[in-house]
C-alpha cells in the first residue's frame, strides 16, 4: 500500500476523525490546531469530545508514529518536512459558521490558505473538506495563486455520535476538482474502503454537499409539517411515517417528529445555500420554506407545553418548574451547538419558567451551558423534582429506561411532553402521568 504524508488543519469533530481514520489506514498524518490547549489535550490522548471508537484511534495513531498534533497548519508542514518528505496532500476542516446575513463565513478556510501558500511544496493538494459555498474552489485558486498545487473539494458526510464509522464505512465519496490527477490521487485515499466515489468537478462536489444537506433539513420540516397536521386532523404521526418509510423512494431515516432540526451543520447549510441561489438569482422558495418551516416549530413546542402545563392555550408559565430531559442538538452527541433544545429552552425562559436540566451527553463532558438559562443537573431524578412538566427535548434512549413510576411520585400533577415521541405512551399511563408527543392525540 502507498503512504501518504498528510496535514489536517483543524481537529474538531471532522479534523480529528479524518486525522485518525487516514492513520488507522496506513498513512502519516500531522493533525494542526489553532488551539493550543486543545493540542496538548490530544498529546495527552484526550479527544475532548463524545465520538464511539475516536479515542482508541488516537491513542493507537500516536503509539505506531502514524498520528501527531501541532499547533498552526504551518508547523504540520514543517513536521512533515523536517522527517523528509514534505506534505503531499492538506485536509481543510476548520469551521465555516454562519456569517452576517446568513453567508458562510470562510474567514478560516482562507486563514489557513494564507497561512500555508508559501510553503505548499510543488505538487502538494489542498483538500476541502469543510462545507463551502458553491465557487469557493474557484476561490482557493484564486487566493493560493499557485498552479502547481491542485485543489479538490472533497465534502464530508459523517455523522456526529458515529464519526468513525462514517468516515470508514461511506455510502460514497464525493472528490472534485478540475485537475484529474489530484482528484485520483485523492479518490485513491479512499479506496480501501470501498465506497462508490463520485468524481465530478469542484462546484458539483460542492453543491452535492449542500443539496444532501438541504434535503435532509427539508426532510424534517416536511415530516413536522405532517405532525402538526396529524394533530390536527387526529391521525397518528408514528404510523403515518411507518407507512410512508416502508416505501423505498422514501426510506425510514430522517422521518421523525422532533422540535425542530438544529445543530452545527443543518442551520448554516441551509442559510448559505439560499444566500448562494440568491446570488445566482434564483428564488428558492422550497428552502425557504423549510427554513420558515423549522423557525415555528420551537414556538410550537413552547405553545404544547404551555396548553399540557396550564390547561389551557396561552396560560401563563411564569414561575412554573419545567424538567428538560436532553439538552444537546441530537442523542448520541455532546454537540450543544444551534441545539433545537437550547432554542426551546430559551423560549420558555423568556416566558417566565424556571428551568432545571439533565443530559447524558452533557454530564461530565465539561460543556458549558449558561446557568441564568438553565441549572443543569447530574441526575434526572434531581431534574424532575417538584416540576409542572417533564420535557423530553433529545431522543436518548436512555430516557426510556427510567422509573417513570419514580419519577411521577417526585412531584403532583406533573405532566410530560415528549417533544421527540420517544417514550412509550403506555408506560406513561401506567405511571399516572398525562402526556402529549408530536403530531399524535394527547392522553390528558
Ligand atoms: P469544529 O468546530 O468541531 O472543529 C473545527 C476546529 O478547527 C476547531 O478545533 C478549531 O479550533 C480549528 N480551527 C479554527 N480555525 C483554525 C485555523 N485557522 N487553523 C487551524 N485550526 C483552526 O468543526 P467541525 O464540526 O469539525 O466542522 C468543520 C467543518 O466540517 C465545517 O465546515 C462543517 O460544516 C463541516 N462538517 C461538519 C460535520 C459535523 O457533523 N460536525 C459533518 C460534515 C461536515
Amino acid at each position: 500500500m502507498f503512504v501518504r504524508r498528510i496535514a489536517v488543519v483543524g481537529t474538531g469533530y471532522v479534523g480529528l476523525t479524518t486525522g485518525a481514520c487516514l492513520a488507522s489506514l496506513g498513512h502519516r498524518v500531522v493533525c494542526a490546531d489553532v488551539d493550543p490547549a486543545k493540542i496538548d489535550r490530544l498529546r495527552d490522548g484526550e479527544i475532548g469530545i463524545r465520538e464511539d471508537g475516536l479515542a482508541d484511534l488516537v491513542v493507537e495513531g500516536m503509539a505506531a508514529g502514524r498520528l501527531s498534533f501541532v499547533v498552526g497548519a504551518s508547523a504540520a508542514l514543517e513536521e512533515l518536512a523536517r522527517e523528509g518528505d514534505p506534505v503531499e496532500v492538506v485536509f481543510l476542516c476548520v469551521p465555516t459558521p454562519m456569517g452576517v446575513g446568513g453567508v458562510a463565513d470562510l474567514g478560516a478556510v482562507e486563514a489557513v490558505l494564507e497561512e500555508t501558500r508559501a510553503a505548499l511544496p510543488r505538487g502538494a493538494v489542498v483538500v476541502t473538506k469543510s462545507t463551502v459555498p458553491v465557487g469557493t474552489a474557484e476561490r482557493t485558486a484564486e487566493l493560493l495563486g499557485r498552479d502547481d498545487v491542485g485543489i479538490v473539494s472533497n465534502p464530508e458526510f459523517l455523522r456526529e455520535g458515529t464519526a468513525v464509522h462514517d468516515f470508514l464505512n461511506p455510502d460514497r465519496v464525493v472528490v472534485g476538482s478540475s485537475q484529474q490527477d489530484a482528484a485520483e490521487r485523492v479518490a485513491a485515499l479512499y479506496s480501501r474502503l470501498g465506497a462508490p466515489t463520485v468524481l465530478t468537478d469542484a462546484t458539483s462536489a460542492e453543491m452535492i454537499k449542500y443539496s444532501a444537506n438541504c434535503f435532509l433539513a427539508m426532510k424534517l420540516s416536511y415530516v413536522n409539517a405532517i405532525a402538526e397536521l396529524c394533530e390536527r386532523l387526529d391521525a397518528d404521526i408514528a404510523d403515518v411515517t411507518e407507512g410512508i418509510g416502508y416505501d423505498r423512494r422514501i426510506g425510514q431515516a430522517f422521518l421523525a417528529p422532533g422540535p425542530g432540526w438544529g445543530g452545527s451543520c443543518l442551520p448554516k447549510d441551509t442559510h448559505a445555500l439560499l444566500q448562494v441561489a440568491d446570488a445566482a438569482d434564483f428564488e428558492f422558495r422550497l428552502l425557504r420554506a423549510t427554513i420558515d418551516t423549522n423557525d415555528r416549530q420551537r414556538q410550537r413546542m413552547v405553545d404544547k407545553i404551555r396548553t399540557m402545563v396550564t390547561g389551557k392555550r396561552g396560560g401563563s408559565l411564569s414561575r412554573r418548574k419545567l424538567a428538560l430531559f436532553g439538552l444537546t442538538f441530537k442523542a448520541g452527541t455532546d454537540d450543544l451547538r444551534d441545539s433545537p433544545a437550547l432554542g426551546v429552552a430559551a423560549l420558555l425562559k423568556q416566558a417566565g419558567a424556571e428551568l432545571v436540566g439533565y443530559d447524558p451527553g452533557v454530564v461530565g463532558s465539561g460543556a458549558s451551558i449558561d446557568a441564568n438559562l438553565v441549572t443543569v443537573v447530574d441526575d434526572p431524578y434531581l431534574a424532575a423534582k417538584d416540576v409542572a412538566a417533564i420535557v423530553i427535548l433529545t431522543e436518548w434512549p436512555e430516557f426510556r429506561q427510567l422509573d417513570w413510576r419514580r419519577l411521577a411520585g417526585l412531584s403532583a400533577g406533573a405532566c410530560v411532553v415528549d417533544t421527540r415521541n420517544l417514550l412509550d405512551p403506555d408506560v406513561l399511563d401506567r405511571a399516572g402521568l398525562t402526556w402529549a408527543g408530536v403530531g399524535r392525540s394527547a392522553r390528558t
